[in-house]
């Protein structure tokens, strides 16, 4: 069974990335060891994803941001940072920009879900289920897949999308920087009585931090992180513990709080591939880049780095080049390498500082905030990177600081 590329991991990375595959002519196997089921109508996950404004365009290039239901996109207007028991606020809005939010709240599956729609009905994607790779091996002229059903398909490029413990990204010889935090993300629905007005809070409490993100209606994401030890008897609770406790951490903000679902819990390890090629091979989505969700990055970066992948094989297609060769490859690895890197140290070092109790860090938590909120060149960052849809700063610089375009990513 021969292919131009197999893709293993249908989730929405492998899924975006094949679906731009697609137009470019090329034949695409994309596997998953879930069945084809579960693939087609994916299972609530508790994950809300913020999305940046280049993620709805290329979600949109792809045809896949129209098939989310509008009543279910939750515009993200501003958003709110506390520290410790101090009611001192760190906050960034749309800056006047009243009509442009600084991002978009879709809940995972739904995001899953609309990307397999625009995939499904591809002709020259064969679309895999319930099988896994159970070895890979590339050689100058082919990268070969052996599938657990006894299969072996083949092809010029072999691409891993299977999650931030990739066996692909291992068995292709590729190591990975891993950052076990000990602590494990604790995520549901609750509905409140009082509207959120799409703010979203970063409670940076000590012992745990609390995210609370707008949903539409009166219904927000909460994502609770805790030490690894605490987290059986937060997802024992009973509901009306668990609801009360929330409700006096949040300072009874949104009023009753109550949950709705169930709630998941997600072990936070970051993971950094140190390099996202091999011969014949490349990393995407989680297998390349694993991020902590407290900057909300992880998809974010999943989708450019799999549009980056994209635009180098259809330009290898269109110049008549091998796509697996290593010449197609490289660029991909410089550019998202360079745009992953300084984000993924960046922000282990906010969870690192915001996640420390001990004096002096929380002296230093304070004054980062202080400060952040005082210097407008961090907001704007901060802002730009949300609201950026790629290409050139779209807002103007701030003055007095020529050096500082260069600096942006
Ligand atoms: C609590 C939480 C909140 C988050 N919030 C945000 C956010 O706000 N913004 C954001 O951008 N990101 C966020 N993320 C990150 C985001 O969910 C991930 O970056 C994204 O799901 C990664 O997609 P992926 O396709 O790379 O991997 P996955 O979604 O992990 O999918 C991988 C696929 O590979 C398949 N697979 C695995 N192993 C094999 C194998 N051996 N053979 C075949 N198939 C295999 C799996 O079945 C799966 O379908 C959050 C994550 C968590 C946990």
């Amino acid at each position: 069974m021969q292919y131009d590329v197999i893709v293993i991991g249908a989730g929405p990375a492998g899924l975006a990335l094949t679906r731009s595959l697609a137009d470019a002519r090329l034949r695409v196997a994309l596997l998953d060891k879930q069945p084809l089921d579960a693939l087609v109508a994916p299972p609530v996950d508790g994950r809300d994803i913020a999305l940046t404004h280049l993620s709805r365009k290329l979600l949109r290039r792809l045809g896949a941001w129209e098939r989310i239901p509008a009543r279910d996109i939750s515009p993200l207007r501003e958003a709110r940072v506390l520290d410790g028991d101090s009611p001192y606020t760190l906050a960034f809005d749309n800056a006047g920009h009243a009509e442009e939010p600084l991002g978009y709240l879709v809940a995972n599956h739904l995001i899953r879900k609309a990307l397999f729609e625009v995939v499904d009905p591809l002709d020259r994607v064969d679309m895999i289920g319930g099988v896994e790779a159970s070895a890979v091996a590339s050689d100058a002229s082919r990268a070969t897949v052996q599938l657990s059903d006894g299969r072996q398909l083949s092809a010029d490029l072999l691409v891993g999308a299977d999650t931030r413990f990739s066996e692909t990204r291992r068995r292709m010889g590729i190591a990975a920087e891993m950052n076990d935090f000990g602590r494990v993300a604790i995520v549901c629905r609750m509905e409140h009585e009082q509207p959120h007005n799409n703010v979203a809070w970063e409670c940076f409490h000590y012992g745990r931090t609390l995210a609370i993100l707008p949903m539409p209606g009166n219904a927000s994401s909460v994502v609770i992180t805790v030490p690894a030890d605490r987290a059986g008897e937060i997802m024992d609770l009973d509901e009306a513990a668990f609801n009360a406790d929330i409700e006096r951490r949040f300072e009874l903000r949104l009023g009753r709080m109550c949950l709705a679902g169930q709630r998941y819990a997600y072990p936070l390890v970051a993971v950094h591939a140190k390099r996202f090629v091999a011969r014949r091979f490349a990393l995407v989505g989680d297998a390349a880049v694993g991020m902590h969700p407290v900057t909300a990055h992880g998809f974010n970066l999943g989708l450019s780095g799999a549009d980056i992948l994209a635009r180098q094989v259809h330009e290898a297609v269109r110049k008549g080049q091998d796509i697996g060769s290593a010449g197609v490859l490289a660029p991909y690895q410089e550019r998202h390498m360079g745009a992953t890197r300084p984000l993924f140290h960046g922000t282990n070092g906010v969870v690192g500082l915001f996640t420390n109790d001990r004096f002096p860090a929380t002296l230093l938590r304070k004054a980062v905030l202080h400060l952040s909120n005082h210097l407008p060149p961090v907001k704007w960052a901060i802002r730009h990177k949300l609201t950026s849809k790629g290409g050139l700063p779209e807002f103007p610089l701030p003055p007095r600081l020529p050096g500082l375009k260069r600096l942006l990513p």
